[in-house]
């Protein structure tokens, strides 16, 4: 029987009507809360083998309306991109897509009886605690529990290396919008390579520095398969000022660990539908800003350009750069707090605009890989941190 179910892990769509599929009507699930945004869809269409289907996501213009206004101009995030589908959850190809009238609509025939679409292929709790697991067999991973997320699930660190005197300290945090799926998948590449044995980088890195990673900071938006809120309906990357208890303890509980450790670089993952690039924010708008924290961070895109050609130099902030760093987010907060470099990152959901893949776009293969080349990058700028 043809059959369209959000009932998958990390599942998430509303079916208005799937009972012809010629014409499946859809409609993105929209976060609960103060920040009612839509970005993400993931679902699975079963007795579709040979069958022409047809797919509209209803609402698909509305995620237009939660654009940042500085990002007004740029290319609109259904543009130069494709739905992502899969037959096996482990390579995830491009169908195009269109919009007209605020209508997202694809079609597809599949080749096989059951296919999976999403925005952007999921990174699952499962998968991470795989991946934790595994990690800590090595000798040079810790794993701990830093409290409580609002659902109650475990907030967890990973911290690679050993603290000491002289260790420059580094912290990795990423997925505090649950949507942008591909920081899971840059963490699994950073981490892979970072408890390599015999990485040269990885070593050299560990023998100067320590690393803490959240490699999910919103385990309930993760599990709730939400755009971009926590299970309180709370954006985190605003809540950085006065993170609480109550609505925020994703944000509380890192930044006192923060506190508690000191911060000489921190990186903080996430994805932007519009772009056709992968981008960083510097600490350049902060208040105490100065030719320092500046000098750092052209010399970290540098290496980072170095070690990965997914990073290109030369792509300005989206919209022009604020006159004012809002401190509400990590990466500013952090930057200003520490005095340290603190940057901000955003992975394509499309493609880089000078590498493209016609068949995945960008996909978790490469974001893989990415994340895999930024200890090259760290290692470029770590003597100058402190
Ligand atoms: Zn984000």
């Amino acid at each position: 029987m043809f059959s369209v179910s959000p009932f998958i892990p990390n599942g998430s769509i509303e079916i208005v009507d799937a009972s012809n599929p010629a014409d499946v009507r859809l409609r993105m699930r929209v976060d609960e809360g103060d920040n009612p945004f839509i970005y993400y869809c993931h679902f699975r269409a079963a007795g579709v083998r040979g069958v022409d289907c047809r797919y509209s996501l209803l609402n698909g213009g509305d995620v237009l309306k939660f654009r940042l206004a500085s990002h007004a101009n740029l290319e609109g995030r259904w543009v130069n991109t494709g739905v992502m589908a899969s037959y096996d959850r482990r390579d995830w190809f491009r169908i195009p897509l269109s919009e007209k009238d605020g209508i997202v609509t694809w079609q597809h025939c599949p080749d096989y009886d059951q296919i999976y679409y999403a925005m952007w292929p999921p990174y699952s709790s499962e998968k991470l605690l795989d991946l934790m697991g595994e990690l800590q067999l090595s000798p040079r991973v810790r794993l701990e529990v830093l409290g409580r997320t609002v659902g109650g699930r475990d907030l967890d660190l990973i911290t690679v290396g050993v603290p000491g005197p002289r260790k420059h300290v580094c912290w990795v945090i990423a997925r505090q919008h649950p949507s942008e799926t591909m920081g899971g998948y840059f963490i699994e590449g950073f981490l892979r390579r970072l408890t390599a044995p015999h990485d040269p980088v990885a070593n050299e890195l560990l023998d100067r520095a320590v690393f803490h990673v959240v490699p999910n900071m919103n385990p309930d938006g993760t599990d709730m398969a939400l755009s971009r809120a926590n299970a309180a309906g709370v954006n985190l990357n605003r809540e950085w000022i006065a993170p609480s208890m109550e609505k925020s303890p994703e944000v509380k509980l890192v930044r006192d660990r923060m506190e508690a450790t000191g911060v000489d670089f921190c990186i903080d993952c996430h994805g932007d539908a519009q772009l056709r690039c992968n981008f960083l924010g510097g600490p350049l708008e902060i208040p105490s800003r100065n030719e320092r924290l500046s000098g750092l961070f052209y010399g970290f895109e540098r290496a980072w350009a170095a070690a990965s050609p997914d990073y290109e130099l030369g792509h300005p902030y989206p919209g022009g750069s604020p006159d004012k760093a809002d401190l509400s987010m990590a990466w500013n907060w952090i930057a200003e707090r520490f005095n340290c470099l603190s940057v901000l990152l955003e992975q394509p959901f499309k493609d880089t605009s000078w590498r493209q893949d016609l068949v995945r776009g960008w996909s978790p293969q490469r974001s893989i890989r990415f994340g895999a080349s930024l200890p090259a990058a760290i290692l470029g700028v770590v003597a100058r941190l402190r």
